[in-house]
């Protein structure tokens, strides 16, 4: 598929071609686990999950992991091969790491909305690599405070839970959306073919709430897109990723 002009968010439809010189590329295997790819090929692994999630345990190497938190459908770094850096959040004080030249923020979250009473710690994790800021917000399960929004900053990419039950859902979501402010948002944790058991909705009602704050929806068609700086969309532009 050819990015049309003016779309900021190439898809890569799975070819190295398509990306363009100087993107980080980005790859999406289901729930809230993905792969980030500096231009020079440093490889972060984010959230990988164990077996029992209904994905395929994808075959990954990389050369730094971040684990939001310690469930395991997000720490299963054992499964990533290449004898990466391995930071947990939840050990992490709020604190900034570089590893390989990226360099990695964790800021201290909640699993629910009572202070994780219910379901914990979590970590939203702040990247920086290829003059692009990420954030993953792991399983995040409140909207957040003045405190954190100033603690996370500027944000070019998000991903973001919107699949409620264990997280926010789609309405707390797009609000986090609003308080951060980011170029693109990449939905995650949200019911696909491959966990139809699991007690979360589909992403449709985000899409519905994103549709109504204005903002671009695009479907990748693919798990994978790249993203540079120079092409970031001037709106907020929600991509839906397939994690096959
Ligand atoms: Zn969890």
């Amino acid at each position: 598929m050819r990015p049309m002009m003016g779309v900021a968010v190439a898809l890569a439809a799975g070819v190295a071609a398509a990306t363009p010189a100087g993107a980080a590329r980005l790859r999406w295997f289901g729930q809230a686990c993905f792969e980030v790819v500096s231009n020079s090929g440093t490889r972060v692994v984010i959230d990988p999950f164990g077996a029992s999630v209904g994905y395929a345990v994808p075959e990954l190497e990389a050369d730094l992991v971040l684990i939001t938190h310690e469930h395991g459908d997000h720490n299963n770094a054992a499964a990533v091969k290449g004898d990466p850096v391995v930071l947990h959040g939840l050990q992490m004080n709020e604190e900034t790491r570089e590893v390989r030249g990226i360099q990695v923020h964790a800021v201290r979250t909640d699993h629910d909305a009572e202070g994780g009473a219910k379901r914990g710690k979590n970590t939203l994790f702040v990247l920086k690599l290829d003059g692009l800021v990420f954030a993953h917000c792991g399983d995040l399960g409140h909207v957040l405070t003045p405190a954190q929004v100033k603690a996370v900053g500027k944000v070019d990419v998000l991903m973001l839970p919107v699949g409620g039950y264990y997280t926010i859902d789609a309405k707390a979501a797009a609000r986090v959306v609003k308080q951060l402010e980011p170029r693109l948002v990449i939905p995650m944790h949200f019911k696909t073919e491959a966990t139809p058991k699991l007690p979360i909705a589909d992403p449709l009602p985000f899409l519905d709430a994103a549709k109504e704050a204005g903002w671009t929806l695009r479907h990748a068609g693919s798990s994978r897109f790249s993203v540079e700086r120079a092409r970031l969309p001037q709106q907020t532009t929600v991509v839906v990723l397939d994690y096959r």
